[in-house]
């Protein structure tokens, strides 16, 4: 069997798994979409590679040897196929456009739904499927040249289809309501589109009432009916909407963009603004009496002072 007929089985099962109806059997139908997705990505490396050898590129470890008359060529070691971030590398190095941030938004929704499943979850089930269908379609089309509605038959492209059209609407409907609330800070705006459910963790969130202040606004699920306030999911929303960038930053050797707020303590505390974003909190110092550099939120015991003036002037006064 070839990878891309194995593709589209375990894509076609997967959408059999949803249409079962059987809550059980919704977790099987993510992993069997996901895998499906994998195996595409697999089929175009396997395209790309030497005639004399299809399966290299798809092989994790790839080593450069000499043959006898003196060439150079690579052959693939041992038998593990590549991982996702190999395939990510390859495609980088081969220039082959993916939707990264969509597929990786997937796999994250996946793992959370295989730890909280419930059987409130069938609209994460049906958001997985509709970001998967616009990851498929897109890499049949782009990238294998194949027409997704005949590849996959009219069964799976029609269910597809209304799952992701039904998802669509509804995601747009929550987006028109969040939309008419205002969040005062733009890393507050930034980061609701990151808003989940506390009960489900549906993404489908409406803001039935939008006049109260931000953190207290009335949220409610479209999925489970659950009612919950702002400030119960603000630290999940920065968290997921900054926490990229402050893995990225301390690696750097830089700051995190967001810390622990010393009035509150929820990790809302953002430098851009100034403030806390739940509690707005501020700094009484914002910058070095002395050097002038912008003072962070430990700084602040030192009375307006650095950590390295303040380690100057202990010397001096200690003199
Ligand atoms: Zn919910
Ligand atoms: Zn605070
Ligand atoms: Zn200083």
């Amino acid at each position: 069997m070839t990878i891309i007929k194995n593709a589209i089985d375990s894509i076609q099962i997967g959408i059999e798994d949803h249409q079962a109806n059987d809550d059980r059997r919704n977790i099987s139908a993510v992993r069997n979409i996901s895998a499906g997705i994998l195996l595409l990505y697999k089929e175009k490396l396997c395209q790309l590679s030497p005639k004399d050898n299809k399966e290299l590129l798809i092989k994790q470890n790839i080593r450069p040897v000499r043959t006898e008359d003196g060439t150079i060529q690579f052959e693939g070691k041992g038998h593990k196929t590549v991982d996702v971030q190999s395939i990510k590398d390859r495609f980088k190095s081969l220039n082959i456009g993916v939707d990264w941030s969509r597929f990786d938004n997937i796999n994250r929704l996946r793992n959370d739904l295989e730890h909280y499943y419930t059987s409130e979850s069938p609209d994460t089930v049906r958001e997985i499927i509709a970001k998967s269908f616009l990851l498929i379609r897109d890499f049949l089309t782009e990238q294998l040249k194949l027409d997704p509605q005949e590849v996959l038959g009219n069964n799976a492209w029609s269910v597809l289809l209304s799952v992701t059209e039904i998802y669509m609407a509804e995601e747009k409907s929550c987006q028109i309501s969040l939309e008419k609330v205002d969040w005062v800070y733009s890393t507050v705006t930034d980061s609701i589109k990151y808003m989940r459910c506390t009960n489900c963790h549906s993404s489908l969130i409406e803001a039935p009432d939008s006049d109260e202040y931000y953190t207290s606004i009335p949220l409610r699920c479209r999925s489970c009916n659950e009612d919950f306030t702002f400030d119960e999911v603000i630290e999940q929303c920065i968290d997921d909407s900054l926490g990229g960038e402050a893995i990225q930053s301390v690696m750097d050797g830089d700051h995190s963009p967001y810390d622990t707020c010393l009035s509150c303590d929820k990790e809302t505390f953002i430098y851009t603004e100034g403030k806390c974003v739940a509690c707005e909190f501020e700094m009484e110092h914002t910058s070095c009496e002395i050097c002038g550099e912008g003072l962070r939120l430990e700084d602040q015991w030192n009375e307006g002072k650095c950590g390295y003036c303040q380690y100057k002037w202990e010397k001096v006064m200690a003199e």
